[in-house]
């Protein structure tokens, strides 16, 4: 679960080289792009949620405030959250089949490269997939203005994978099986999603979200946080795993 190198790895492929138009304001209240929810479960059924996304902060083992708060603002206590953590773990038995969450393009399927795991001794390295989706307009927004904005999922962990990069896959189609590979001490399903995004510096690269969107008491931590970003409710309706 230690996502340090994981992240650089997924951030990395999402980088946009090209000079950004004028940023918009992240603390604007239309800074949350709209979008039409089109997330399923990466799952059948329902699996206990081990982990949520930290709002208050999502930046890994940087993250040292000691607290973590869930989407709709409430402090998750240490022990029933992991402090930093960018995505939502799910226990399940290693074997469990993994859904992709959203039409896609594979674009990462494989082993991560080797790296220090805070859990235990020595070094981890994960089997997993990464999917780029495009965030489809909402109803009503005019299509096509501007740049088309990219969301990628990621499902870490897994223990068989059954795609390849450049595979296209629908929502739901089954991208391989849980497991415990990596950085990890128990069966589970890893779940982060990512956008491009301009930073408050005016630079566009891509931020961890979640997916779950935002619904605590005033403003999300995250979006006022200068590497922060908005976070866009994609569950379809009924799709949202329990607790989320
Ligand atoms: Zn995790």
């Amino acid at each position: 679960m230690n996502d340090g190198a994981r992240r650089v790895a997924a951030l990395g492929l999402i980088l946009a080289a090209a000079a950004p138009p004028p940023a918009p304001d992240p603390l604007a209240p239309e800074a949350a792009p709209a979008a039409t929810p089109f997330f399923v479960r990466p799952f059948a059924g329902e699996h206990r949620l081990l982990n949520v996304f930290d709002h208050d902060l999502p930046l890994g083992a940087a993250d040292r405030n000691r607290r973590a708060v869930d989407w709709r603002g409430r402090r998750v206590r240490a022990g029933r959250a992991q402090d930093g953590h960018a995505g939502y773990d799910f226990a399940m038995p290693v074997g469990t089949p993994v859904l992709a969450a959203a039409p896609g393009r594979v674009v990462v399927a494989g082993a991560e490269a080797p790296h220090a795991c805070h859990l235990r001794p020595g070094l981890a390295s994960a089997l997993w997939v990464k999917v780029q989706h495009a965030l489809p307009p909402a109803p009503g927004s005019g299509a096509g203005n501007g740049e088309a904005e990219q969301i990628v999922t990621n499902y870490v962990h897994l223990s068989r994978i059954d795609v390849s990069a450049g595979d296209r896959v629908a929502a739901g189609q089954p991208l391989g099986l849980s497991g415990n590979t990596g950085c990890s001490t128990l069966p589970h399903l890893h779940f982060a999603a990512a956008r491009t995004w301009y930073t408050r510096d005016g630079t566009r690269t891509g931020v961890w979200f979640d997916p779950s969107g935002w619904r605590g008491r005033g403003r999300d931590p995250w979006v006022q946080h200068p590497q922060g970003a908005a976070s866009t409710r994609l569950w379809r309706e009924g799709e949202a795993p329990a607790g989320l």
